[in-house]
């Protein structure tokens, strides 16, 4: 074997994450690296704390990010506010729901699930009804964004409904955050965590999580300590926690702090309603060039993610072949279907930085000159007019 430098090619990224990294947080990335209780580093974390409660739209201290993606968030959440024995109603439309099942049970909880379709969003009679039928429960938690299939749920009807049965809420706003409106203080959810490489466009790798004052009230009263000593917020706090006084807990991944720290900077930039109506605006332009084309969109238009945009695969065409050329001749990367819609759908991201015009005008250009070359039965030549259409709106 030999062993050369690693340069990666330039792709441009439009599946369910990661998401293009923009140039200004990659140069924010490679700044000087400094000690992780240095005074000037805390100064970044009383900063990177601050913007992300302005993201989250919450006045909640305990607030931070987790220094470990998306995935360690969802963890976090469940080994502080599941112990042994507790009963918890799962939601679950998708891939991410079966994930929060697993946690649940690996806590000692027992999972209560509450299925519906694939592509469909949660629906709120059936978590009344579970509710009504477990009245022991004691935790409900959902997935706001399911990347998997690209629908949108209701969280503030879902967190009301569960605090009418007096529940904590764990949401997972992994693909949300950023991308479509996330309010966890006017929404009253209890505990949420998010992911730092989908619409918040930084490196992968990094979980904010936030905790209200009810969360932190039964963290703070367990009767056991969580199994987990990394995530035990109990203990992460001393480090994270208020104040100048904080101690070492395990040395934050300093320079993806900085690139966090830019990220939060450019939403509070561009300011989060904006990326909100960005986001939007991208979607229709997308699916109007889409649909224009023939493809079919797997979720109802009211329930839709502007940033994860799910269509059926054509009869006949062939998935893999048709991702490898995009890839290979277009350097452009859409995903895969999950799980049940393995094979069945692409999905296609605009998150964050992801969502811009040129890489929408770039995806349909391609995926028409790939799909035409196929022989699939496309409507060729119609995606890019019918999107720049909704573009010059
Ligand atoms: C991506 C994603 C995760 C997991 O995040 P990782 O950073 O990949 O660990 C969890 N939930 C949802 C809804 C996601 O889209």
């Amino acid at each position: 074997m030999t062993y050369n430098a690693f340069h990666p090619p330039v792709r441009t990224l439009m599946g369910p994450g990661p998401s293009d990294v923009p140039p200004r947080i990659l140069e924010a990335l490679g700044r000087p690296t400094i000690g992780h209780l240095d005074p000037r580093f805390i100064d970044l974390m009383d900063q990177v704390k601050s913007l992300l409660q302005y993201v989250m739209q919450t006045e909640n201290p305990l607030t931070m990010p987790v220094s470990a993606p998306g995935s360690a968030g969802m963890e976090c959440c469940f080994v502080n506010l599941v112990e042994p024995g507790d009963k918890v109603i799962v939601c679950q439309n998708g891939v991410f729901g079966g994930r929060m099942k697993e946690n649940v049970e690996r806590c000692g909880g027992e999972a209560v699930m509450v299925q519906d379709a694939w592509g469909s969003p949660v629906d709120p009679q059936k978590l009344e009804d579970a509710l009504k039928a477990h009245p022991d429960a004691g935790v409900v938690a959902f997935v706001h964004a399911e990347t998997s299939t690209g629908a949108q749920s209701d969280a503030k009807t879902l967190v009301e409904i569960a605090h009418r049965h007096d529940c904590l809420t764990i949401v997972d706003a992994v693909t949300s955050l950023a991308g479509t409106p996330v309010k966890v203080d006017e929404w009253h959810i209890d505990a949420i965590y998010s992911g730092t490489q989908k619409c918040l466009s930084c490196v992968p790798g990094i979980a904010p999580v936030s905790f209200n004052e009810r969360a932190q009230h039964k963290i703070g009263n367990r009767r056991h300590k969580p199994q987990s000593w990394f995530l035990d917020m109990n203990l992460v706090m001393g480090y994270w926690g208020q104040g100048a006084r904080r101690a070492y807990h395990h040395t934050a991944p300093v320079n993806a702090m900085y690139a966090l720290h830019e990220a939060l900077l450019m939403v509070h930039e561009e300011g989060l309603e904006n990326a909100w109506l960005r986001h939007r605006r991208n979607h229709e332009a997308l699916k109007a060039g889409l649909e224009a084309m023939g493809l079919r969109f797997i979720v109802d238009r009211d329930h839709r993610l502007p940033q994860l945009n799910a269509v059926a695969i054509p009869d006949g065409v062939d998935d893999a072949a048709v991702r490898t050329r995009l890839l290979q001749e277009h350097h452009i990367e859409i995903g895969a279907g999950l799980g049940d819609l393995a094979g069945k759908v692409w999905r296609i991201g605009l998150m964050g930085y992801s969502s811009r015009i040129e890489n929408i005008t770039q995806c349909l250009a391609a995926l028409d000159g790939v799909l035409a070359d196929l022989g699939a039965p496309v409507n060729h030549g119609a995606a890019l007019p019918a999107a720049e259409k909704v573009l010059a709106a």
